[in-house]
C-alpha cells in the first residue's frame, strides 16, 4: 500500500480540512421529476419516492456541487430533513421546496461534518438542527477551516453548527419507529444512518456514493463493512445516497464494486494522475468526477 504515510483516522479528518466536497450520479430508482410545486428549484432535482406512510423527497444539487442530496422525510404531520448543501443558491431552492410542502419542520439532522451537507443550514433559522456527539465533535475541529472555505467560496454567511446529544437507537417520528445508526472511521470520521423499517427506507448518506465517483480519502475497510450490513438489511426500498440519486438495493452492490476497484487502483498506482485516469477510463459515465481530484492526497508524503 502507497497510502500509508497517513494513518487512515488522520486521512479522514483530513478530509474535513480540505473543505471535501464530492459528487454523485445516478441512473438507479423511481424518479420523478417534481413539476407542480411551487417550490420547483432552476438548479437542482427533485426526486420523489412514495414508501408507504412515509415520502422521501430528495434535492440534488448539480453537478459542480458533487451532486449533493439533502432529503426530506415527510410523514403524516411533519417532516425531518437530512442535511442542507454547500452553496447558499442551492441551500435556498432546498428550503423553497421544502417550505412548498406545507408542513412544519420538525427537525434538521447533519450526518457528517462535510461542509457540502452542512453549510446550507444557516437558510433554516430557528430550526432545531441536531447531530451525534460524534459529528459535532468532528465539525467543532474543522471550524478555522470551514470560514476559509467560505471566504474562498465568498460566502458572507456564518457557520451554523448543530448541537449535538443526538442518541443512536430506536425512536418514533410521528409514531413510526425509526432506527438512528452510525458508522465510524468510514467516509468521514462518524456518519449517522436512519433506517425506518415500515417504510423500506434507509438513508446511508455518504456511505453511499450512487453510481458516482466516492471520496477518496477514506477508511474504505470499515466503508465496505458499513456497505456490505447494507446489503444484508431486509425489506429495504430505498437507499438514500450522500450523493447521486437516491436507489434501489442494487446501488450498494455497484458501491461496493466501485469501492473495491478504486482502492486497488490507488494501491496499484504511484500518484493522483494515473490512478484518476485509471478509474475514469473504468468508469466513464460515472458522475462527480471532480471528486477524484482529491486522490492526490492518498499520495502525499
Ligand atoms: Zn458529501
Amino acid at each position: 500500500m502507497k497510502d500509508t504515510h497517513l494513518n487512515r483516522r488522520s486521512m479522514i479528518k483530513a478530509a474535513v480540512g480540505l473543505g471535501a466536497i464530492s459528487t454523485g450520479f445516478a441512473t438507479v430508482g423511481h424518479v420523478a421529476q417534481a413539476g407542480t410545486h411551487n417550490g420547483t428549484p432552476k438548479e437542482g432535482l427533485i426526486s420523489i419516492h412514495q414508501l408507504g406512510p412515509v415520502t422521501l423527497h430528495t434535492y440534488t444539487s448539480p453537478e459542480y456541487s458533487g451532486m449533493v442530496n439533502s432529503h426530506v422525510i415527510e410523514t403524516t404531520n411533519e417532516l425531518h430533513l437530512v442535511d442542507t448543501q454547500f452553496f447558499q443558491t442551492l441551500a435556498s431552492e432546498f428550503k423553497a421546496y421544502v417550505d412548498s410542502l406545507g408542513k412544519p419542520i420538525k427537525r434538521i439532522y447533519l450526518s457528517h461534518s462535510h461542509p457540502d451537507h452542512l453549510f446550507g443550514a444557516v437558510q433554516f433559522p430557528g430550526i432545531e438542527f441536531i447531530t451525534s456527539d460524534e459529528v459535532l465533535a468532528e465539525a467543532k475541529t474543522a471550524t478555522k477551516t470551514y470560514q476559509a472555505r467560505k471566504e474562498a467560496l465568498k460566502d458572507k454567511t456564518e457557520v451554523v453548527l448543530p448541537v449535538g446529544g443526538l442518541k443512536t437507537g430506536s425512536d418514533t417520528w410521528d409514531g413510526l419507529e425509526v432506527q438512528i445508526g452510525q458508522v465510524l472511521d468510514a467516509e468521514s470520521a462518524a456518519e449517522l444512518t436512519i433506517h425506518i423499517p415500515e417504510a423500506g427506507l434507509y438513508v446511508a448518506q455518504d456511505l453511499l456514493y450512487a453510481n458516482a465517483h466516492t471520496f477518496p480519502i477514506n477508511n474504505s475497510e470499515n466503508w465496505l463493512a458499513a456497505l456490505k450490513d447494507m446489503q444484508k438489511l431486509e425489506g429495504i426500498k430505498v437507499f438514500g445516497s450522500g450523493h447521486g440519486l437516491p436507489g434501489a438495493p442494487g446501488v450498494i452492490d455497484d458501491a461496493i464494486a466501485y469501492l473495491n476497484f478504486q482502492n486497488t487502483v490507488i494501491s496499484d498506482n504511484t500518484d493522483g494522475d494515473s490512478a484518476t485516469a485509471e478509474i475514469l477510463k473504468k468508469y466513464p459515465r460515472y458522475g462527480a468526477k471532480d471528486v477524484l481530484s482529491f486522490i492526490g492526497y492518498r499520495y502525499k508524503k
